[in-house]
């Protein structure tokens, strides 16, 4: 058995970014990453403009108020307006550029209109109200560096420089394979004895969720020749192989034997709970990551293990889960060896509740968890006592 942290270490050092870049469209770029920094060509907003629909005045012309101004033009956004006549006021609304000779706006809510005049009501502080040109952007920025996973505002940011396409790393294409006689497709009659393959559904999402493109090989047999024959297969297509189930102790588990046969396990059983069995190796040159059946065992050392290597290989610069601490509204004894992610939600005290089933097969307790709690082997962890948290949507996506 091999501590979570070394099995990390081994796994990053093999995990070889692809490099080869595409372009996609701005809107398209959800969950790719980014494969050169974005520089603006533009300033954002690229105008002094107002923050609110008022009157654009020059404060040397209030000496006291209320003051009486004649509206000389009247400014709308997209339009840039004459420079401001002394001794006037400028209709404006949001969006619109400031004209030159205005240093504040008044907000409508503090004037009067009287026929073409405005009556302004409170004495306005230079500057207010007039956000100034490169306020969110300054021209020649940069405004996202290579290797960020785009989420929607890095996309909404691209989009206000003017990037219609971005540059991202070409998506890692990743071969799953589910190990398991008792396997049976939803949608299809339950024989006796039989379980549907939910794993095939949360790889798979897990998978599309870090942008890989999924190349489904479905489930095999527990045999030998069929693993190592669909393990061919998978690394024929792939940059990667994942295996589903098949790699623990039991007699009817080939993954390890037929991962051998065909290239080599570096790394067998890692330091957690759950997810013990999990393997790491290669297959024909590919790298190849075997996870345990157990729904959780294989969402725990997916998210935690696989999901920064795929993120590496993909040219993210961001890999690992952000832990951030907080109190458990729970006890645990953990005298043993392995390290434990346990299946909490956070109560409205803002504590970690643990979920009352830790069993690895029951994906209720993820389903309705907001996050993990990473409890240190050997550990005893007092109620009210700090614990690493980790949100499922830093494990997810
Ligand atoms: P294994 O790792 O093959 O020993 O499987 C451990 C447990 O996970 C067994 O109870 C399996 O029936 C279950 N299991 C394995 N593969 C899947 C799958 N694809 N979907 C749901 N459960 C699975
Ligand atoms: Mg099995």
């Amino acid at each position: 058995m091999i501590s979570l942290d070394r099995a990390l270490e081994q796994l990053l050092a093999q995990a070889t970014a692809l490099g080869q870049t595409e372009t996609v469209a701005t809107v398209d770029g959800l969950g790719r990453v980014l494969a050169e920094p974005i520089i603006s060509s533009v300033a954002v907003p690229p105008l002094d403009n107002s923050e609110m629909d008022g009157y654009a005045v020059r404060c040397a012309d209030l000496a006291s108020v209320p003051a009486s101004l004649p509206v000389s033009q009247r400014i709308q956004a997209g339009r840039v307006g004459e420079p401001l006549a002394a001794g006037s006021a400028a209709r404006i609304f949001t969006g619109a550029p400031i004209p030159s000779g205005c240093d504040a706006i008044v907000p409508q809510e503090s004037t009067q209109l009287q026929a073409d005049r405005v009556v302004v009501l409170a004495m306005p502080t230079p500057g207010q109200w007039i956000r100034p040109a490169g306020m969110d952007i300054k021209l020649g920025a940069r405004v996202l560096e290579r290797g960020t996973r785009l989420r929607p505002p890095h996309v909404g940011l691209a989009a206000s420089v003017g990037l219609a396409r971005l540059p991202v790393y070409r998506r890692l294409r990743v071969a799953v394979l589910f190990t398991g006689d008792e396997l049976v497709m939803p949608g299809e009659a339950l024989p006796a004895g039989r379980i549907y393959n939910s794993n095939r559904f949360l790889l798979t999402t897990l998978l599309r969720a870090l942008g890989c493109e999924v190349i489904d090989l479905g489930i095999v047999p527990d045999q030998l020749e069929a693993t190592r024959r669909a393990l061919r297969q998978a690394a024929e297509r792939a940059d990667l192989v994942i295996s589903c189930g098949g790699v623990s102790v039991g007699e009817a588990d080939h993954v390890r034997a037929a991962v051998q046969a065909e290239g080599a396990i570096d790394l067998w059983q890692v330091a957690i709970k759950p997810g013990k069995p999990l393997a790491f190796g290669h297959v024909l040159g590919v790298p190849f990551i075997g996870l345990p059946g157990n729904p959780v065992s294989g969402l725990v050392t997916f998210s935690i293990l696989a999901r920064p290597f795929i993120l590496k290989r993909q040219g993210a610069f961001e890999l690992s889960p952000r832990a951030i601490p907080m109190r458990a509204d729970f006890e645990v004894n953990q005298p043993g060896m392995r390290r434990e992610f346990l299946r909490v939600r956070v109560t409205r005290r803002g504590m970690l509740e643990a979920f009352p089933v830790q069993n690895a097969a029951v994906l209720t307790s993820v389903a309705g968890a907001d996050g993990l709690a990473d409890i240190a082997a050997g550990s005893l962890v007092a109620r009210g006592s700090e614990v690493p948290y980790l949100p499922l949507s830093e494990l997810f996506g």
